[in-house]
């Protein structure tokens, strides 16, 4: 993402009353290199009360990276697998790496991995099958499944139902409509929404977040990307999530500190994060 430089970078939202956790974003993707950078950018997030960040992995190279970061700044955590786009070559060695960098203790989720049909770099039956085998992987490492489901509902709900799914299942960017949502919650799957939840003219997709019970919820930024409204189309950051939850909040008509709280003990539930919010509040500020 040449395009997500600073210099176009949102204005800063407003400082969030209770601190929340962006529950999916690329820190690498949003230009993020090394220690200084990834301090920088959680930095830039905590000034407005997005104090953690889990950062994800698509490829092999991104998976040993985020695993690193997530040991450089107390407030990043990491999650490693091969994105479903990326699956057509994925190799036993391939496996084995993943494999080790996802029972790291500051490695809080196994992601992203699931099906995407909309871009055709991998056949559907090699997307399956590296499906699968993330879902066993999480199993057998007792963390949470993170998902990626781009036009694929029906066949991640019956794959997940084939394979018996891990105790914790995350749809990373929920994509689908109150019915799905609906399907999605009886499974005791867990809903991250993304800045597109704030589109206005995402009314299957409101509609949707507004069936979730509080429990079930996160809030994201899948930074670089899916910049929240008004600022659609532009590079995102961790901090974007502040925006989207003060929209989640309206959408929903809850206050943003209760809301905020609630995610936040879902975060701290779903992905076993270490540090105390409270204390960290404001901790990073100079
Ligand atoms: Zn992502």
């Amino acid at each position: 993402m040449s395009e997500a430089n600073h210099k176009a970078l949102l204005p800063l939202p407003a400082r969030l009353p209770v601190p929340i956790v962006d529950a999916h974003t690329h820190l690498d993707a949003c230009g993020a290199k090394d220690a200084a950078d990834v301090t920088a950018m959680v930095d830039r997030a905590a000034s407005v009360g997005v104090m953690r960040v889990v950062t994800v992995a698509d490829d092999l190279a991104a998976a040993r990276w985020a695993a690193a970061a997530a040991t450089w700044d107390e407030r990043v955590f990491a999650a490693v697998a091969v994105h479903p786009t990326r699956t057509a070559a994925f190799s036993a060695a391939d496996r084995a790496v993943i494999e080790e960098l996802a029972a790291r203790p500051r490695v809080v989720a196994v992601g992203e991995t699931g099906l995407d049909y909309y871009w055709d770099y991998s056949p559907p039956q090699a997307q399956q099958e590296a499906f699968r085998w993330h879902i066993d992987l999480a199993k057998r490492v007792g963390k949470p499944l993170m998902i990626h489901d781009r036009d694929a509902h029906e066949d991640i709900y019956r794959i997940l139902d084939e394979e018996g799914a891990p105790e914790k299942v995350v749809f990373h960017c929920f994509s689908g409509d109150a019915d799905f949502a609906r399907r999605c919650v009886e499974r005791g799957y867990v809903l991250s929404f993304a800045g597109t939840v704030t589109f206005r003219n995402a009314k299957a997709l409101r509609e949707a977040a507004r069936a979730v019970p509080v429990y079930q919820l996160l809030v994201e930024t899948d930074a670089p990307f899916l910049t929240p409204h008004p600022f659609r189309g532009r590079p995102n950051e961790p901090y974007g999530a502040a925006y989207t939850i003060v929209d989640l909040a309206q959408l929903r008509g809850v206050d943003v500190a209760e809301l905020s709280a609630a995610v936040t003990t879902n975060a701290e539930r779903i992905f076993e994060l270490s540090g105390d919010t409270e204390s960290d509040f404001g901790g990073h500020e100079s």
